[in-house]
């Protein structure tokens, strides 16, 4: 391999491998996570019209299934979810 197809490969392998890294999506909040157990946290909401989608702390697209959460950094909470820390999002 000479030099010129070392750096078109190089080239080509960061084009394509650093995207998909850059999009890998933190892991969600469990039943058995600390923070998680401390708030109540549960996947799914029973309160009617409360729920992470609509919370304050949540950041994300509009009807995405998961969102960040302020409160769980490096995770990602359930759409659906909550805990006692909700607060209506403006
Ligand atoms: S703080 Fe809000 S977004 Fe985060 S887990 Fe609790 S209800 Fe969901």
């Amino acid at each position: 391999m000479n030099r010129r197809d070392f750096i078109k490969i190089s080239c080509t392998t960061s084009f394509v491998l650093i995207p998909a890294l850059a999009v890998a999506a933190d892991a969600l909040v469990t039943s058995d996570d600390p923070m998680g157990k401390a708030l109540d946290y549960v996947s799914q909401s029973t309160v009617a019209g409360n729920s992470c989608a609509n919370c304050v702390q949540s950041r994300g697209d509009a009807g995405a299934t998961a969102l960040a959460c302020n409160l769980f950094p490096g995770k990602q909470v359930s759409a659906t979810g909550l805990c006692k820390a909700w607060s209506k999002k403006a």
